[in-house]
């Protein structure tokens, strides 16, 4: 996990950088996932962010989301429901693992996906720009309910 600190530094400047205005609510948006280790929904942000800013709406907290995604701090997980999942601790593209019982959402630490990454580029010859790679299983939490 990148430092929060760190990150939240990161997106702050380059948020200035690009001219945006910098308001106490966004800072918590920004700092909520500066440490997003959970890969929290729009919804789970909001219920965060509302601890500090009760008036705050959903539209608000997806806008600035969309906002930090435009700049490319923050990664987006689409999945096939509709539903979306974020990673602003660590905005480049990396593998996921995925709970399909309770929706848990880890990094795993692997070396070989660049080594897939260039195995795909030759085989295909195509310059490859980005990744989605996604691993389903059931959490050691939820095995030990079963
Ligand atoms: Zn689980
Ligand atoms: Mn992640």
């Amino acid at each position: 996990m990148a430092d929060p600190k760190e990150r939240f530094e990161v997106i702050v400047r380059k948020l200035r950088d690009n001219g945006h205005k910098i308001t106490p609510q966004r800072l918590a948006i920004v700092g909520i996932l500066a440490r997003s280790e959970g890969h929290p929904s729009v919804e789970d942000i909001h219920d965060e962010v509302k601890k500090d800013f009760p008036t705050m709406s959903l539209a608000t907290v997806y806008r600035n989301i969309i906002l930090i995604k435009s700049i490319g701090e923050v990664l987006e997980l689409g999945f096939p429901d509709g539903s979306n999942r974020y990673d602003g601790n660590k905005p480049s593209p990396h593998p996921h693992v995925i709970c399909v019982k309770c929706k848990k959402i880890v990094d795993p630490d692997l070396d070989s996906l660049d080594e897939l990454k260039n195995e795909v580029a030759q085989a295909t010859n195509f310059k490859i720009l980005n990744h989605r790679v996604d691993f389903f299983g059931i959490c050691s939490a939820c095995l030990a309910k079963e």
